[in-house]
């Protein structure tokens, strides 16, 4: 190989300390009770970037009491949204003010380029203040159609105590996904990050301190699923679980939910498809393929991991996917040139190989990549960008989530056909289409089954527009107004006007 773009040096220097994460409990910052702690591994420098407290059932137990006693005195959830709002804003300031600091820790601690880490830091402080607006803006229904003597409203309350477990591969975003909306919603809430990237949610604790929300309203344990992710899942005083991770763990969490009946909402993997028709913009079809594909190292949930390319177009289409994937700067994280980065750990290396392996076992030829590689300089774990072609519907490569730089390429005839391979799938997160005919846009996005579909773009996203997936990418939505409705209950309010009531009791 390399005839890829490499990027060996870096212009972020590695911090001279290492960051020292700690749960944050009833608005204390503390170690765990045993004293236990756990390193992180730069994935792409081989250095320990961060020492993190590792909790367990001690640290979850108390977390889960504060945030119960913080809901249930309605320090927060019986503040005017206005307050909330305030109180939201400013976190956004602060998050602002960091992006940096919060950035280049994500960098380290996940293996993802500079550039992304920062857009996604910033970013977030937009999640923030869009649910800052909703705090304001929030409102139930009258029904004023009932009769002279009966009004009634349907009053929007807070769900209660939230739990919300994230994911490794947008720590930040994740969180800003969730939590901003649960408080705005009035929730309190427990948070534990993934325990690979669990610096950037420990030092968002001090920014919440400082804008001002009461103690217990946030509460943040470090530490491994099990004990602590399994027992925010299910424990009683906690009324509602979001989880975003593998379809796995999404499983498991629905079953030790239901013990006490608590709401779900789950966002999982994908299988993403983008579909490309002869007619379409081939150059920004074929390089936002390759976004789609290598954006996050393909470790994102909304990875474009299978295309469907029409057969007169197919050769030369990869060609062309295959010319821009060498040219995607590739290496050193910290270098803010890089488009894509390290392997989040070792294991996973070696898992998305297998998957390759057993792809090309399969049948399936590789045009670009397809093994790991070494970075001259840097002491982490890197896999080059692949594409795979000779991919057919029943291989393991076009049907499961790889979660890593990894195309897997399909062709297809018709539109009926393009749709039926586009459905012939257990996930149904987002797909996507590139076609300069309204008409089959249109029928491919009432057809297809995903939460999300893009038509000519890819991945283009809005704190207003909702998020989510069908089938076993999840349920509930993230996001949008259907996002912060997930954090409330809905209650009807009865109310009789005057002593109209007739007796059920007949007393003659
Ligand atoms: P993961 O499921 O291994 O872990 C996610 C979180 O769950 C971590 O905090 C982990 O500690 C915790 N966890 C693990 N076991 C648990 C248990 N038994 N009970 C409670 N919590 C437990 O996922 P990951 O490897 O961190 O992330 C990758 C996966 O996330 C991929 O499948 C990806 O598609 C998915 N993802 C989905 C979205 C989406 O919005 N749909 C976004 C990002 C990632």
């Amino acid at each position: 190989m390399t005839d890829l773009h490499i990027i060996s040096g870096q212009t972020v220097a590695l911090p001279a300390t290492i960051f020292q994460a700690r749960h944050f409990i009833d608005g204390v910052a503390r170690d765990s009770a045993d004293g236990l702690r756990s390193d992180r591994i730069s994935p792409s420098h081989g250095v320990v970037v961060s020492q993190a407290a590792l909790g367990s059932a001690a640290e979850a137990e108390a977390a889960i009491r504060a945030a119960r006693a913080a809901f249930d005195d309605g320090r927060w959830s019986r503040l005017s949204g206005k307050a909330r709002a305030a109180v939201l804003n400013r976190v956004a300031d602060l998050i602002e003010a960091n992006v940096e600091t919060l950035a280049v820790i994500e960098t380290l601690e996940s293996g993802k380029p500079i550039a992304q880490a920062r857009g996604e830091c910033a970013g977030a402080a937009d999640l923030w203040r869009y649910a800052a607006s909703l705090a304001r803006t929030s409102q139930g229904d009258s029904h004023n159609t009932l009769g002279t003597d009966i009004l009634a409203v349907v009053l929007k309350e807070p769900v209660g105590v939230v739990s919300i477990i994230t994911p490794w591969n947008f720590p930040f975003w994740i969180l800003s996904q969730k939590l901003p909306f649960a408080l705005a919603a009035g929730c309190t809430c427990v948070v534990k990050p993934s325990e690979m990237t669990p610096s950037s949610t420990a030092m968002l604790a001090g920014m919440l301190a400082e804008a001002g929300l009461p103690a217990g309203v946030c509460n943040i344990v470090l530490g491994y699923g099990n004990p602590v992710g399994s027992l925010m899942a299910s424990h009683a005083d906690v009324d509602m679980v979001t989880f975003t991770g593998s379809t796995a763990v999404g499983r498991t969490i629905t079953k030790v939910a239901g013990d006490t009946l608590k709401k779900v909402a789950l966002e999982l993997g994908g299988k993403n498809p983008q579909v490309i028709f002869p007619d379409c913009d081939l150059e920004g079809a074929a390089d936002a393929v390759t976004f789609g594909i290598f954006f996050n190292v393909g470790q994102c949930c909304n990875s474009s991991s299978r295309i469907l390319v029409h057969e007169k177009i197919a050769d030369a289409f990869v060609e062309r996917v295959v010319d821009l994937s060498r040219k995607v700067a590739f290496g050193n994280p910290l270098h803010p040139d890089t488009q894509v980065g390290a392997i989040v750990t070792p294991e996973h290396r070696d898992r998305i190989d297998a998957c390759v392996r057993a792809a090309i076992a399969a049948g399936a030829r590789v045009c670009l990549g397809g093994s790991s590689l070494t970075v001259p300089g840097l002491r982490g774990q890197f896999y080059q960008p692949t594409v795979l072609r000779g991919v057919t519907p029943d291989m393991a490569i076009a049907r499961e989530e790889v979660f890593g730089p990894v195309l897997a390429v399909l062709t297809f005839r018709t539109l009926d056909e393009a749709i039926a391979l586009a459905n012939d799938a257990t996930y149904g997160l987002s797909a996507g289409i590139w076609c300069d005919n309204m008409h089959t846009c249109l029928e491919f996005g009432r057809r297809v089954q995903a939460g999300t579909v893009w038509t000519n773009t890819w991945m283009d996203g809005f704190p207003e527009v909702t998020f989510g997936g069908v089938k076993q990418s999840g349920q509930g939505r993230e996001i949008g107004s259907y996002g912060f409705d997930e954090f409330l209950e809905v209650k009807s309010l009865v109310m009789r006007i005057g002593r109209t009531r007739a007796p059920w009791v007949n007393q003659a």
